[in-house]
């Protein structure tokens, strides 16, 4: 069985079917469970049809937990990460296995596995285990897009700093094994519906706010814009950059108000550490300049505390990101 983090992304499902693909040649009976939905303009990926959804289907998946002998938990490294497939992983038969790149793994719960934040994506983890395990010859051209897929937007289209070496070559062994790119970038980013950018729109407009002394830019999304812009799972992906790509920005939060909890994102620049700051007050984690978290308070009371946070790292933030 393979599973992921919640409201899986295009890394956490591409790594996931990418592994799927190899194991399935390999002549294992291997079930994808998602713990919860995910974005449709995932949908293209092959195998993709075959992904459980847990919040969709509970009895076949969990019938999958249960009955299997190894679970690859790729793209996430604490089991809070699968919300309500937590307790059915911590109690799984299964030796549970981790591949990851995200900071400070529990890694009492795995039985083995390799976490290395520095590694750019899952996918590229993936891509390594599958060639070190001598396997590179069943890289065919559906895990090879699956594997682009994780890895292209995890790394920002290979602009972040994590686009090592290893990344360009990996896909250049891709793109000999048949990946076809053009066609990931189109589906990931070419088939939006217009509500989405009108969207965009109000939320630039009417959401945003820029705390220039402290180089911060904050957005906060009431529920109300989410039901008049019908925004569905992985609509406001990509939003949180937007400010950030203003002159001298260094911190970027988004809070979004999903009616059962508060979703934020936090992007950052420079020497302001996303990760510590989405732990220390927002329940969450991640990387470096990407983390996220989530809180049971109010969309105000998450608002008003990221305002006492940003004051309390003044010091931080104040100074400009060197480039
Ligand atoms: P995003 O802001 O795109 O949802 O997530 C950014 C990064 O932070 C991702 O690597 C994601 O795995 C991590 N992340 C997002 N939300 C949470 C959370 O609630 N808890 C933890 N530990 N990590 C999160
Ligand atoms: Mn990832």
């Amino acid at each position: 069985m393979i599973t992921t983090h919640q409201k899986p992304d295009a890394d956490a499902m591409g790594s996931s079917l990418g592994l799927y693909h190899v194991l399935v040649q390999l002549g294992h009976e291997v079930t994808v469970i998602a713990p919860t939905n995910w974005a449709s303009f995932l949908n293209w990926m092959p195998g993709c049809k075959l992904v459980l959804d847990f919040e969709n289907q509970p009895v076949k998946a969990n019938a999958a937990i249960e009955a299997a002998a190894w679970i690859f938990c790729l793209d996430f490294n604490i089991l809070g990460r699968t919300k309500r497939m937590e307790q059915l992983l911590a109690a799984a038969k299964g030796e549970r296995v981790l591949i990851d790149h995200h900071e400070e793994p529990q890694t009492a719960v795995f039985a083995y596995g390799i976490s290395n934040t520095r590694k750019s994506s899952t996918a590229e983890m993936i891509y390594d285990f599958i060639v070190e395990s001598g396997h590179e010859a069943l890289i065919n051209k559906d895990v090879a897009a699956c594997l682009y897929a994780g890895v292209m937007t995890d790394t920002g289209s290979f602009r972040f700093p994590s686009t090592t070496a290893s990344v360009h070559h990996m896909v250049a062994r891709l793109k000999e094994l048949g990946l076809e790119h053009s066609k990931v970038h189109e589906a990931l980013f070419d088939n939006f519906l217009e509500n989405r950018f009108r969207f965009f729109g109000n939320v630039l407009l009417n959401r945003m706010e820029i705390f220039y002394d402290l180089n911060t830019a904050l957005i906060a999304i009431p529920q109300s814009d989410l039901l008049k812009y019908d925004i569905r799972t992985g609509d406001t992906e990509g939003l949180v950059n937007f400010p950030l790509s203003i002159q001298g920005i260094k911190l970027a939060a988004i809070f979004i108000d999903r009616g059962e909890e508060r979703k934020s994102s936090f992007r950052s620049k420079g020497d302001f550490d996303a990760n510590t700051f989405a732990r220390t007050y927002f329940n969450g984690g991640g990387h470096f300049h990407a983390a996220g978290g989530k809180n049971t308070e109010s969309l105000d009371e998450a608002v008003a505390k990221f305002k006492k946070a940003i004051r309390e790292n003044e010091a931080q933030l104040s100074s400009y990101p060197k480039a």
